[in-house]
């Protein structure tokens, strides 16, 4: 399983496509790619091999973005089918999530969210953690950064996350707990992904976030690097 980002000038597709094809060696049974632009999230998602991705997304979507996140998943809560690969969308369609590993307590956390009005359209663990962080930040007025915090305190599992929120287009939250995670950090881009592969091409110089970290990825300034559990926030 394994996770790429881009948030940069250059072609988002092409760098999730190929990222995703060198973190195939992690194993996989589904793809998916979230991109954003003029105002839109797109998703494509296919269960299956990147390369079938790849012909699915180029026959189904604009491929055009300097915005995007992409998937490879190993299924654990869901069986592999295009509605349970990620991405998966909040209820509001404005968050997108691309995850690895386990949200262990995400059947009471569903309850609770479909007591206040949540609905859901994949099995997946992953639906509800996206749908955490958008209760956390409709009811507490925070910033994405400090929603992803607050959700993944009330999280039990392990996890390597991207989240993207079309509100503020230029940045993405990342967080890292049992599952790698690394920032490619490079000249007015941010990429992101499992190891270094997917953007070793553009640059050297990475940060890779240690279990427990979180950082907020904003165009425009460096990187933010903050441990979960520290109230103290991004
Ligand atoms: N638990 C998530 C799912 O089943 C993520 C699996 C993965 O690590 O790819 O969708």
């Amino acid at each position: 399983c394994g996770i790429v980002g881009y948030i940069g000038r250059r072609d988002a597709y092409p760098i999730i496509v190929n990222g995703l094809q060198r973190l195939e060696y992690r194993g996989y049974d589904s793809a998916g790619i979230a991109l954003f632009n003029n105002d839109e999230i797109k998703l494509c998602k296919t269960k299956g091999k990147v390369a079938e991705l790849d012909l699915k997304c180029k026959s189904e979507i604009n491929t055009e973005a300097h915005i995007g996140i992409g998937h490879t998943r190993w299924a654990t809560h869901g069986e592999p089918n295009d509605i349970n690969s990620h991405p998966h969308v909040s209820n509001s369609g404005d968050l997108v999530i691309i995850h690895n590993g386990i949200i262990e307590n995400y059947e009471s956390l569903k309850k609770e969210l479909i007591n206040r009005g949540y609905s859901f359209s994949s099995d997946t663990d992953t639906e509800v953690l996206i749908n955490l962080i958008e209760d956390v930040q409709k009811n507490e007025g925070v910033k994405l950064g400090k929603a992803v915090q607050v959700a993944l305190n009330q999280a039990i599992g392990a996890y390597a996350i991207t989240v993207f929120d079309k509100k503020k287009p230029n940045e993405l939250v990342v967080a890292r707990l049992g599952s790698p995670l690394a920032i490619g950090v490079g000249e007015d881009e941010y990429f992101i992904a499992s190891d270094a592969s997917p953007f070793i091409e553009f640059t050297k110089n990475a940060i890779y976030l240690e279990d427990g970290e979180m950082a907020v990825v904003r165009l425009g300034r460096d990187v933010r690097v903050r441990e979960i559990k520290n109230d103290n926030l991004v």
